[in-house]
């Protein structure tokens, strides 16, 4: 009979999460193929072993449960690597020290954009050539800009490059709790000895080494041995090294041996290329303008563009209507866009200049008076809200400042937002003239 068939099942079980549960869905599960179905179990092919770790970490129980509703039976479920895992990759998998790797994170699905190139460059380099060309690498930005998958790329890219490759993948958190447990049960030198002998040591988001006084002296000489021995080190950071405050200097300066390299917010033609790439992965279709309007409307974190499509894609299904402009509209909330697109940097600093009654040129000049710099910090923080300008040319209508003075004025001025009422107020009423004048 077809509804005992294992091929039919499978087929059946990806129709119904497609529909429960988008979100984890991925367009590889069409790779996915069903080796039997006996006994009230169902086995199911999978092409590696990271995408079987994926599925067993998030589609287990939907699959259990499709599997279930398809068949009318109380049915089991697992998944398996359809090619034999090899000694290599064993020693490969127990080297990432129980940290599974991502199949979304790849080199293939990161979009390169001027905001990352260098990070992008340096990480590939290194998977190729690790302990050589640039170490260690110290890759830092702020939250949800992509440091994180880098890493994964680099393990998965390293994997194919030299199965052989030991590769010790932590957060900074495993490493500190690793130590401290390591001392307590009196195993510091198995410690030392697991961390000292890898070839790549990849410590994800260094800053929690901050008030460790005695973790950053450990890592310090597990620094020193690996680099030593010409071993990869790979470091990420929300900040610079010199401006990881408590941090032993000489650490810090061990930091800046080899390639620093920062991640900026993307630029709007990048978040739409990111935006398109996301759909791809999870087989979403996107008509014409909606991956603008959301590249338009999530900023800063990229993890938001994530969160929006999955919005997009459960109103749509709610509604049962297809993703179209408006739709896209509705479901996040997006108001006056069109509107948003034609107001110009002339504008907010006219309109600025009226509201603090400051010269144009003031604000577009060097100087630096108090009366001066917040106006046309709150220019550069609406330049960044309601136009699609990059940081570099926000700053370049304001007397030739650079990305980092127009970001750091971002921040300056949310931080403002919490503090004083005040100038909240002035800043919305500015940004409701701008958008209302259209
Ligand atoms: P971080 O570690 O810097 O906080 P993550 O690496 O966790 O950031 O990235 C957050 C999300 O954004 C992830 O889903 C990641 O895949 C995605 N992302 C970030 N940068 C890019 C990029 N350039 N291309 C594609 N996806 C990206
Ligand atoms: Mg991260």
């Amino acid at each position: 009979m077809k509804q005992q068939e294992p091929a039919y099942i499978l087929e059946q079980i990806l129709e119904e999460v497609r529909s429960t549960d988008p979100v984890n869905v991925r367009t590889w599960f069409s790779d996915l193929t069903a080796l039997s179905f006996s006994g009230g179990h169902l086995d199911i092919g999978c092409p590696d072993q990271t995408k079987v770790d994926y599925l067993n970490d998030h589609c287990l129980s939907v699959f259990t449960k499709a599997a279930q509703k398809i068949t009318g039976f109380l049915v089991s479920v697992s998944f398996h690597s359809i090619h034999p895992v090899s000694a290599d990759s064993n020693v490969f998998t127990a080297s990432l020290n129980g940290l599974r790797l991502h199949p979304d994170y790849t080199f293939d699905n990161f979009v390169v954009g001027p905001c990352n190139r260098l990070a992008h460059a340096s990480c590939i380099a290194v998977s190729q050539n690790p302990g050589t060309v640039y170490n260690p690498l110290f890759l830092y930005g702020s939250v949800g800009l992509g440091k994180t998958h880098l890493l994964h790329a680099v393990c998965h890219a390293s994997r194919e490059n030299n199965g052989n490759l030991s590769i010790r993948f932590l957060s900074c958190e495993q490493f500190v709790n690793g130590f401290i447990s390591a001392i307590e049960q009196g195993r510091l030198a198995d410690f030392q000895n697991q961390h000292r002998s890898v070839d790549v040591l990849i410590i994800d988001d260094i800053q929690f080494l901050r008030e460790r006084e005695q973790s950053q002296e450990e890592f310090f000489h597990t620094f020193n041995a690996l680099y030593n021995n010409r071993r990869q080190i790979i470091l990420t950071a929300d900040c610079p090294p010199a401006q990881l405050p408590s941090l032993e200097e000489r650490l810090i300066s061990r930091f800046k041996w080899g390639l620093v390299a920062r991640l900026d917010p993307p630029s709007y033609e990048t978040r739409i290329a990111i935006v398109k790439k996301k759909a791809g992965l999870r087989g979403i279709h996107l008509p014409e303008g909606v991956a603008e309007m959301i590249a338009e409307h999530v900023q800063s974190n990229i993890r938001e563009i994530e969160g929006a499509l999955t919005v997009l894609y459960a109103t749509a299904r709610t509604v049962g209507q297809p993703i179209t402009p408006e739709l896209t509209r509705q479901a996040l909330g997006i108001q006056q866009t069109a509107a948003q697109r034609t107001i110009t940097m002339a504008d907010i600093i006219e309109a600025v200049s009226r509201e603090f009654d400051i010269r144009i040129t003031d604000l577009q000049s060097k100087k630096r008076s108090q009366s001066i710099t917040l106006p046309r910090q709150i220019c550069m923080y609406l330049g960044r809200q309601l136009t699609r300008h990059s940081l570099e040319e926000i700053g370049g209508h304001l007397g030739g400042r650079d990305h980092s003075t127009v970001l750091h004025a971002c921040t300056k001025i949310e931080e403002i937002f919490k503090t004083d009422e005040q100038i909240r107020l002035r800043i919305e009423n500015l940004t409701r003239q701008l958008t209302q004048k259209q």
